[in-house]
């Protein structure tokens, strides 16, 4: 069982995300105003952080940012979810500090392996 915070502005994807990683064992707090994401996140301690990179007001970007600027959060995996994957997305999302990003519509299997995977590496690259 894991503490995974969930960013994401869209009620159906927080719903969806939440209720998989609740089916697989997991405690998933959902976010839905990227303002509250940082301070919910020092509040709930999180073993994953999850957010979407297509947010109001704070983007996703930002908020990874803030994330690993943060003394008791910079060492939490950071997955990014993006509706809009552009050539260099994947770069820019990797250079702001997420560990692995994946594409919506997401692909179940894919979404709860990328989730595994991250706590079980704790987001550091897999050698070889
Ligand atoms: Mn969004």
């Amino acid at each position: 069982m894991a503490k995974i915070l969930v960013v994401e502005d869209n009620a159906l994807n927080i719903k969806l995300f939440c209720d998989l990683l609740a089916a697989h064992g997991h405690q998933p707090a959902p976010v839905t105003d990227s303002r509250e994401a940082l301070r919910r996140a020092q509040d709930f301690a999180p073993d994953l952080i999850i957010t979407d990179i297509q947010l109001p007001h704070v983007s996703g970007l930002e908020l990874i940012r803030q994330f690993r600027a943060d003394e008791g959060l910079k060492h939490v995996p950071i997955m990014a979810v993006t509706a809009y994957a552009a050539v260099g997305d994947d770069e820019r999302i990797r250079a702001a500090g997420a560990s692995a990003y994946i594409s919506k519509p997401i692909a179940v299997v894919r979404f709860v392996q990328e989730v595994t995977t991250l706590l079980e590496t704790n987001g550091e690259p897999v050698a070889g």
